[in-house]
């Protein structure tokens, strides 16, 4: 790997401070999703080397909760400038342990950086309140506390994103987190280890934690010193943590599967719809929890918007992230990529048309060809599931509420998306969608400065916005009295 700095390589985790290996000189190796070579390996630390990572971070925190809120944000502030000056080794790590273009790796550091920036800010206003008073003589009041050592479980589909948008409202709010990457991705969650060090993050009050996710998982959730448990990944995961954090009555967040409907209105603006699915569809060759899962589309304008799409899908180039002029990368495990074909293969037997794609990349890897399904029925667990990868499988409707049924016909309620220059359409299929997000004439949702989450299956919790910071806080009621002169 040809990096500016090579320290920001690490193939320790980061604990209390320090970077450690563990303590039986167990390892996970890591392998690039392009051609399977190692890109390095990272400890696999047992059970009480996690429980001494939640110690660490208790000890941390006094003094970390005790600082002024200026001086948390001066940290952060720092942090996020020691990102954007490493930006280039960071999209270098990212793409080499996840597959995704470089392009696409700057972008999401740059989602990830809007997070610290908003929290760095945010964490200052984190005001009580003085409630008008029921009673003679007694004043009610309101302060928010940090809640104490909190613990984060990430994917590997945004490994630097989804831990800035934890890590940075947690810190601001002054509490530790114990991060746990994917096993697939750490090395993008160690760097931002390494790079917070350097800003100034006290030890303990931000450590990276890798190994088998089960046992890891198991400790942060009975271990009552962890207060808070936020987490992002599958819904069948989500809910084994939500079980396992019941023991210990922790606060959670969850951020889980979604199965995002688009409905493209007869009025719409087709380019616009086209362009939209483009970008929300086949982003990170699909693997991203709001893309779009199912495009029901009006019969008035279905054929103009699958020739659009096809047009461009066409225009895709795949291959290895880290070429020049690659658009899409690789699937990131050879189950995901399997699970395309049998999602197609399914689709197809139940009557399903493949406009486009269908079938595996003939230039081989994990590269899937960027997929268009028409005819498609509630039947196909197109419709069904969370796809993940690169099908884009549309659905023909003809009333309104034949669209709405449709796209609430989900378990799942992440984000959803709208395409129509009806004001009355907008406003209705807004406000009946069930789902947490949604998009109108608009796919890119995610920012610092709003509340992302789902409903229903998706999940718990916002991320991002005002909304974002409360996870990490508690509301202390105290009741002054003795007033009466
Ligand atoms: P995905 O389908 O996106 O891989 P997962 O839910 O499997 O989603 O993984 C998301 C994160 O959850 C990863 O960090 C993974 O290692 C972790 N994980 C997987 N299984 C468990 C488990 N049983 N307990 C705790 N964490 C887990």
């Amino acid at each position: 790997m040809r990096l500016k700095d090579n320290n920001l390589f690490k193939q320790q985790c980061f604990v209390g401070g320090k970077w450690v290996s563990a303590a039986d000189g167990a390892v996970i190796t890591v392998t690039n999703p392009a051609d399977d070579s190692v890109v390095g390996a990272v400890p696999k630390l047992g059970r009480k080397e996690i429980a001494e990572a939640v110690d660490a971070a208790e000890k941390a925190w006094a003094p970390w909760k005790s600082l002024r809120p200026l001086q948390r944000s001066e940290i952060l502030r720092r942090w996020h400038s020691l990102i954007a000056e490493n930006i280039d080794d960071l999209a270098m790590i990212m793409t080499m342990e996840q597959g995704k273009p470089l392009a696409e790796a700057r972008g999401e550091i740059m989602l990830g950086m809007s997070y610290i920036t908003w929290y760095a800010e945010e964490g200052r206003r984190v005001y009580g309140e003085t409630i008008p008073s029921p009673w003679a003589g007694k004043q009610p009041m309101t302060i928010r506390q940090p809640i104490g050592v909190t613990a984060a479980i990430t994917p590997w589909n945004f490994p630097m994103s989804m831990i800035a948008r934890k890590a940075s409202p947690a810190l601001a709010a002054g509490c530790p987190m114990i991060i746990k990457p994917a096993s697939m991705t750490p090395f993008s969650a160690l760097a931002m280890a390494e790079l917070a060090a350097r800003a100034g993050v006290p030890a303990g009050i931000l450590s990276v934690v890798t190994g088998d996710a089960a046992v890891i998982g198991e400790e942060l959730c009975a271990n009552a010193k962890v207060r808070k448990l936020t987490f992002t990944g599958s819904t069948e995961v989500g809910k084994k943590l939500m079980a396992g954090c019941a023991s210990t009555v922790k606060k959670l967040s969850m951020e889980l599967g979604g199965n995002a409907p688009m409905i493209v209105c007869a009025d719409a603006d087709i380019k616009q719809a086209v362009a939209g699915t483009m970008g929300c569809k086949f982003r990170n060759a699909g693997q991203t929890c709001i893309c779009v899962n199912r495009l029901i589309v009006h019969e008035n304008v279905h054929d103009q918007f699958v020739a659009g799409l096809v047009e461009q899908a066409k225009a895709i180039v795949t291959g290895n992230g880290l070429e020049a002029g690659v658009t899409q990368g690789p699937m990131i495990t050879s189950s995901a990529f399997a699970a395309m074909q049998t999602l197609v293969d399914d689709a197809v037997a139940k009557g399903a048309k493949i406009a486009l794609g269908g079938k595996a990349d003939p230039k081989g890897g994990r590269l899937y060809l960027p997929t268009v399904l028409t005819d498609v029925t509630p039947e196909m667990r197109v419709f069904r599931e969370e796809i993940f990868g690169p099908i884009a499988p549309v659905i023909r409707f003809k009333t309104e509420k034949e669209a709405l049924e449709l796209a609430n016909d989900t378990e799942y309620g992440l984000a959803s998306y709208v395409y129509t220059r009806d004001l009355g359409s907008f406003y209705r299929i807004a406000e009946a969608l069930d789902y947490g997000m949604v998009g109108v004439n608009e796919v890119a949702l995610a920012a610092g400065e709003v509340p992302f989450g789902g409903v229903k299956f998706s999940g718990l919790g916002r991320e991002g916005g005002r909304q974002g910071i409360e996870d990490y806080m508690e509301t202390k009621y105290i009741l002054l009295g003795g007033l009466a002169s």
